[in-house]
Formats: structure tokens, sequence, C-alpha cells
């Protein structure tokens, strides 16, 4: 059984470290960490979590892009587990978009991001996986990727003022479009 796991929020320490490289992906624990996270990124409105955020220090973490509250415009896709995620090839074309973290609530940020990578990562089966992601997919992955090196969203603002509170996000961004 999947089960929901508190979200550690910024100020705690743990949430500044350097994960680990996950050795055995078929290990129980690994799988059943899969699954709480799975579970608590989506009862959050989350598009991504990673283990670091509940205290796992893993390079894990899970893309699962669907439209929600939080993120009406996002494009549907299935959950995703990427284990000792890498990226391997970087596009020139910077993006800046709207970027909130399940552990910073409440804020959100203007943050520039790779328009697209190629990537690859193993999955929850133990399979290596080379994929290219583009727009808010790559924008997703790169914020997760952060987290395994100890990197919060807040940290990549070009500027103080690219950052707005989450219920002026919502007005200026959400109910506009
Ligand atoms: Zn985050």
């Amino acid at each position: 059984m999947a089960e929901l796991t508190p979200i550690i929020q910024l100020g705690n320490p743990v949430l500044r470290q350097k994960a680990a490289w996950v050795d055995n992906v078929s290990d129980e624990s690994v799988q059943q960490l899969i699954d709480d996270l799975i579970a608590t990124v989506a009862k959050a409105n989350g598009v991504g979590i990673a283990a670091p955020q509940i205290a796992e220090q893993k390079r894990l973490f899970i893309v699962a892009s669907r439209p929600n509250p939080r993120y009406p415009n996002a494009p549907e896709m299935e959950p995703t587990a990427m284990i000792n995620p890498k990226i391997v090839a970087r596009s020139t074309e910077v993006v800046k978009g709207w970027e909130g973290c399940l552990s910073v609530p409440g804020i959100r940020g203007l943050v520039p991001r790779y328009q697209a990578i190629e990537v690859e990562y193993t999955d929850r089966y133990g399979k290596l996986q080379k994929q290219e992601f583009t727009d808010f997919v790559a924008r997703i992955f790169q914020h997760e990727y952060d987290h395994l090196d100890g990197i919060v969203f807040v940290d990549r603002l070009e500027n103080s003022l690219d950052m707005i509170t989450e219920q002026e996000y919502q007005n200026r961004v959400v109910n506009k479009t």
C-alpha cells in the first residue's frame, strides 16, 4: 500500500543535501518509495516530486504532469519514476516560466530553464530510458533534478522581482488564460 508522506519544507537542511545513487532499483524499499511518492504528489496537486522532499536521500523523482488546480494547463502523462537521472544534452534556448514547489508553499517564481533536454534515467523496472523532453515537461525534469543536488527553484531566480505569491499567480497567470 502506498502511503502519503509529509513533504519537508524550505529551511529544513535535508532539502539542501546531495542525494545518493540508487544501486538496486528492484529493492522492495525503492519500489515502496516510488509508490509513496506517486501517491503523495497526486494528493498534493503536484506535477513532480523528488525523493529528498520526503527526506529520502536517493537520486529518484517522479514526473507526473497533468492538469490540476495548481497547473491548469499542464500536459497529461502517466506518473513516471526516473531513477539516477542524467541530462545528456541541452538546447541553447533558455525560457523563463512560472514554477512552484511543494516544499515552498505559497510562492511562485519565474525560472529560466533549458527549453529542451535529452535525458537518461533508469525506470522502475530497471530499464535504461533515453528520452527528449521539451517545454513544461523539460521544466519539471530540471526542477526535480535540482532537488537531487540540494537546489531549490528560488536559487535560480534572476531577480527577486520574479517571485510572487500563489494568490497573485492565480490572479495574474491562471485566471487570465
Ligand atoms: Zn520542488
